[in-house]
């Protein structure tokens, strides 16, 4: 029988459970170690450490302490990892926990957080979405339902103290170009909140003033939120320690391109069943800076899309060189618009594209001074036809459900 090596109980405190840490640092203590070949499984939080409900209540993603997150499982040390190794993870299958089977979706505060589309819903918003084996439906976003792609949104190794090191300098040059921004240019760190797993006493105190929030994408993959990186996928990680330290979290029952809504994807706690292995030197072998990956053989088989158009002219008729950021946005808006004369508030249709399996494409970014990106919608995971006709479209909901919003606090 395959170990679950890391274990998490959904009633306790991630903070309570020293096999979890919420940064980075190349101090934290290995949680548990394996041989290369191994297969294994670790359970993990969900993102927040269970800090949003399962009720129809936007507080609390409004009120949560943005510094907490993420909650991982980890680090696994592979003994006979070293810097300059390739670790191989095959993602031999992830789930959800039996006794939390839902995940949540929101938008926060442009107060607190914000996220991409962050002027046009500036509220906190959330939807729950129920796990039914393969699919998941949600009573706050009716007449759609689709087949996850379950995938971790965060998966790493730990980074060295240079890394490390690069990583502060460059990020708190870039916010000292904006420190006052709304959203912050990047995430708000805290010593208080850092959780560091068995790290104790001047260990845990140095990890705490150095450590990198797991927000970002960085060289070592983190928070990179790539929908395809699912169950049977392949994942070829940069060492940098010794031991390597693989963590995990923040997983996702299905996601869009782009996360947009940034609460996230469909959040949830599960599990993660996978084996490691090791290329020796394949960093410089293979030239890799940043993870590479083979995808999973098993994806959902919605072929066919109605495709939305974005270019780098924002929504206040500026124009932008080049900029694949706006052009995606473009392509979002777009796509709201259409939905909304279905029947579907915007937070909904919003909801819709941050959860369901849209792809994104960086279509053109050579033909000066506009990027073109596309916006990729299943038309088969809803209840109802949305291709154009004639007739144009039936309001197939009359606005009586919506997504729970929780206003600011004055
Ligand atoms: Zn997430």
């Amino acid at each position: 029988m395959t170990d679950t090596l890391i274990k998490v109980d959904l009633t306790q405190s991630p903070t309570a459970n020293e096999n979890i840490h919420n940064r980075w640092h190349p101090d934290i203590p290995m949680a548990v170690w394996v041989k290369p070949g191994d297969d294994f499984i670790l359970e993990t939080f969900d993102w927040t450490g269970g800090f949003i409900k399962n009720n129809d209540s936007a507080d609390d993603v409004r009120d949560i302490d943005l510094t907490t997150v993420h909650y991982l499982s980890g680090p696994v040390g592979v003994k006979g990892a070293e810097p300059g190794d390739l670790l191989i993870v095959d993602l031999l299958d992830i789930g959800a926990k039996p006794d939390s089977l839902w995940g949540f979706n929101g938008f926060f505060s442009k107060k607190n957080g914000g996220g991409f589309l962050t002027d046009h819903f500036p509220q906190a918003q959330k939807s729950i979405w129920d796990i039914e084996g393969l699919y998941t439906r949600s009573r706050h976003v009716p007449g759609v339902s689709f087949a996850g792609l379950i995938h971790p949104g965060l998966i790493g190794c730990l980074p060295d103290q240079k890394m490390l090191d690069m990583w502060n300098k460059r990020e708190s040059e870039f916010v000292a170009t904006d420190p006052k921004r709304v959203p912050p240019l990047c995430a708000d760190n805290n010593p208080v909140t850092a959780h560091l797993g068995k790290a104790t006493g001047a260990a845990k105190a140095k990890a705490a003033a150095e450590c990198a929030r797991t927000v970002p994408p960085r060289e070592h993959g983190g928070n990179c939120d790539i929908k395809d990186l699912s169950r049977g996928s392949k994942i070829y990680f940069p060492v940098y320690v010794d031991g390597a330290g693989l963590s995990v979290g923040d997983l996702h029952f299905s996601q869009g391109d782009g996360e947009i809504t940034f609460c996230g994807a469909i959040e949830m706690a599960g599990w993660v069943h996978m084996r490691v292995s090791l290329l020796k030197g394949g960093m410089a072998k293979y030239g890799i800076k940043n993870p590479i990956f083979k995808p999973s053989p098993i994806t959902p088989t919605y072929n066919d899309y109605l495709i939305f158009e974005g270019i780098s002219v924002d929504e206040y008729g500026k124009q932008h060189y080049l900029d694949v950021h706006v052009a995606y946005r473009q392509a979002c808006l777009n796509a709201i618009e259409y939905l909304k004369k279905f029947g579907y508030s915007g937070a909904q249709a919003h909801s819709i594209l941050g959860t369901a399996p849209v792809q994104g494409h960086i279509s053109g970014v050579v033909d000066i001074p506009n990027a073109c990106a596309t916006l990729w919608l299943p038309t088969q995971i809803f209840d109802f036809d949305i291709n154009p006709c004639a007739a144009g479209p039936t309001k197939f909901l009359d606005g009586s459900i919506d997504m729970p919003l929780s206003p600011d606090l004055v």
